[in-house]
């Protein structure tokens, strides 16, 4: 990972602030504002042009970015709640969405203007980002001026797309493993006046294809998935070279070929299609794999092939922290260089070999899906370590408590680093005396209460510095507070559990206030992976987040997980039976907003009856399957 050096430095100096915690109460300093919040959770960065903070401390959502009206986040969740949709809550918003789809389909008609590209764009929506129908219904309809298509990797998700596509002349792109089902599923969609492309990503699917096209005396439209040795760095880097799990390698297209010929079926072969994996934070790895798959393209025109289409995959990141890097939670370009670069190398492959160009497809999932979808939950409680001031030394306390005590007295920006070791070492020195039976246990008590306090006024100082040294680095997670949320993360982030990915989280609401505790989240599983402890950071990833210590009131403090529309939620599972949360959909409109659909989330009944059916499933061991999908 590489971020900038420069814009630490600024965030070091904005954090530098709060309540002295050396007597306990508010020093003397100016008010904390909304900039403050602004650059501490760097919205600005991975929320533009869709996320901001009003003049009131809340979070404000622009669903239709620079070109239309606002909405309250906190004051919308308070409406929600008051129509019995409780939390935690998944709002989406459907004009983000289209604005995505505008945007991704106004940086390629502005790469082809400005290169003089002879060819078109036609997206298409990979299906498994997100396969909710009204997620995919909308893309379809926001997508018909563009002529915007859909992706299948599955069985199951053909029979959505076809469900689901009517926009003449959009491209059906099928991919994934494939039986003899699937394909002759997909060449009959040819019939019913869809552009279905069948994929080709394992040499069997050759014969297969052949097979289908005799039986049903159809002429598919076919393309291949190269296996690129140009590698993705990603998390997913795996999806390209040699031993990736899909695509021909060069010498397998080839074979495919001559297939394909000696079937009468060559002018069937039109598109190429790779994807080197999702979420690339490099563009260099992406010009890589453009480079090589258009010389890949313009050999296959030249083999005879009735070539037509080149399909880049999907891969297109998210700046999920906001730092513009070619961090795994970032990326280094812009939407617009993705589709300048993209167009530009196709441009000069075709033209230096007298090529037609080839319509350009992509398949980007998350680019489209991850904004659209804010995760709403609340805080139930806390745990936090012990804050009080220690008590004056006694006359005859033990020695450790003395020198505990005065080496709290002590402490100061030239000896904190120091009297950390002290404290640490004391502590456990108590812990023996204890065990062996010199120390009551009150004193011991008294013992971790003075540590605690130690490492508050230790953590003080060491948050004033520019710089912390090594061994001081974990005093943050170990002073943090915890914050119990209403969520389960298997349920509704499981990539935060299962890839460490990173969504920004922030409070919605109380942004004019100064954060001044600091806590990791614990969620409502008994499983002790149920938390999130990674959070987006300028630099790297930071282990607790800045917090609003909750009031007495019992006022209810929300926070936001953003930009987690792609992938999350079907992969959501069960675990400790939490079902699915509350879904609602929000338009705007001129007058503020109108609620599209509310999906109620499931019942502990609902979670109950699931599981009866699947085990119901299990117990009746010849039953058949119900042949939905050929993972089952
Ligand atoms: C997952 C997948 C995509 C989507 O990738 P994103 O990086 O989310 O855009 C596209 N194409 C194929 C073949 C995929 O497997």
């Amino acid at each position: 990972m590489e971020k900038s050096g420069a814009a630490v430095q600024a965030q070091n100096g904005l954090v530098r602030s709060g309540t002295d915690p050396l007597r306990g109460s508010p020093a003397v300093q100016p008010k904390w504002t909304i900039e403050q919040s602004e650059e501490l959770y760097r919205i600005n960065g991975w929320g533009e042009p869709y996320f901001a903070i009003n003049a009131v401390g809340h979070v404000t959502v622009s669903p239709q970015g620079d070109r239309g009206g606002s909405i309250d986040l906190f004051e919308l969740v308070n409406a929600l709640r008051q129509r019995n949709l409780n939390l935690p809550l998944l709002i989406r918003f459907s004009d983000i969405l289209e604005n995505r789809l505008e945007r991704l389909n106004a940086c390629f008609s502005r790469a082809i203007t400005r290169y003089s590209y002879p060819g078109v764009y036609r997206g298409v929506f990979p299906v498994k980002t997100n396969q909710q129908r009204h997620l995919v219904e909308d893309l379809v309809r926001f997508g018909k001026p563009h002529q915007f298509g859909l992706e299948a990797g599955s069985k199951p998700e053909l029979l959505i797309a076809l469900a689901t596509l009517r926009t003449p002349g959009a491209l059906l792109v099928c991919n994934g493993y494939k039986d003899r089902e699937y394909i002759e599923t997909a060449m009959l969609a040819q019939r019913l006046g869809h552009t279905p492309i069948i994929v080709l990503e394992q040499i069997e699917e050759v014969d297969l294809v052949i097979a289908a096209s005799q039986k049903l005396d159809i002429q598919p439209i076919l393309g291949v998935r190269a296996k690129l040795s140009s590698k993705g760095t990603g998390r997913f880097g795996t999806s390209a070279g040699d031993r990736a799990k899909f695509g021909l390698t060069i010498p397998e297209i080839i074979q495919a070929i001559d297939r394909l010929r000696d079937a009468g079926l060559l002018d069937s072969l039109q598109l190429l299609h790779y994807h080197i994996g999702t979420q690339i934070c490099a563009i260099g790895v992406i010009k890589d794999a453009i480079r090589e798959a258009s010389q890949i393209y313009v050999e296959l025109a030249r083999l005879g092939a009735n070539m037509k289409y080149l399909d880049v995959g999907g891969g297109l990141a998210v700046d999920y922290d906001g730092s513009k890097t070619n961090f795994h939670a970032s990326k280094n370009y812009s939407m617009q260089n993705y589709a300048y670069d993209i167009v530009a190398e196709i441009k000069e492959a075709c033209e230096e070999r007298q090529v037609a160009a080839p319509t350009i497809v992509t398949e980007s999932g998350t680019a489209l899906a991850a904004h659209q979808s804010v995760l709403i939950f609340d805080v139930l409680g806390t745990s936090e370590v012990p804050s009080e001031v220690p008590e004056p030394l006694q006359e005859k306390e033990h020695l450790i408590i003395r020198n505990l005590s005065e080496t709290y007295e002590s402490i100061d920006a030239e000896n904190y680093q120091e009297a950390f070791h002290d404290a640490a070492q004391f502590k456990e020195e108590a812990i023996s005396l204890f065990n062996f039976g010199y120390l009551s246990l009150a004193e011991r008590a008294r013992a971790e209460r003075l540590y605690w306090a130690c490492c508050r006024k230790i953590l003080a100082i060491a948050r004033q510095q520019d710089y912390v040294p090594d061994d001081l680095e974990d005093l943050e997670k170990i002073m943090a507070s915890i914050y119990y949320i209403n969520l389960s993360v298997f349920q509704s982030a499981p990539d935060s559990w299962a890839i460490d990915q990173l969504f920004p989280i922030m409070p919605i609401h109380r942004l004019d206030e100064e954060p001044t505790e600091r806590g990791t989240l614990a969620d409502l599983t008994c499983d002790s992976d149920g938390k999130i402890d990674q959070f987006i950071d300028l630099r790297d990833v930071k282990s607790v987040l800045e917090l609003h210590s909750l009031k007495q009131s019992h006022e209810p403090y929300y926070l936001g997980l953003f930009l987690c529309g792609a992938y999350q939620e079907t992969m959501g599972n069960l675990h400790n039976l939490f079902g699915d949360t509350n879904t609602v959909h929000i338009k705007l409109t001129p007058k503020g907003y109108q609620i599209e659909h509310v999906v109620k989330g499931d019942t502990m009944t609902e979670v109950f009856e699931l599981c009866a059916v699947r085990r119901g499933r299990s117990d009746r061991a010849d039953a058949p399957s119900d042949g939905a999908g050929v993972a089952g």
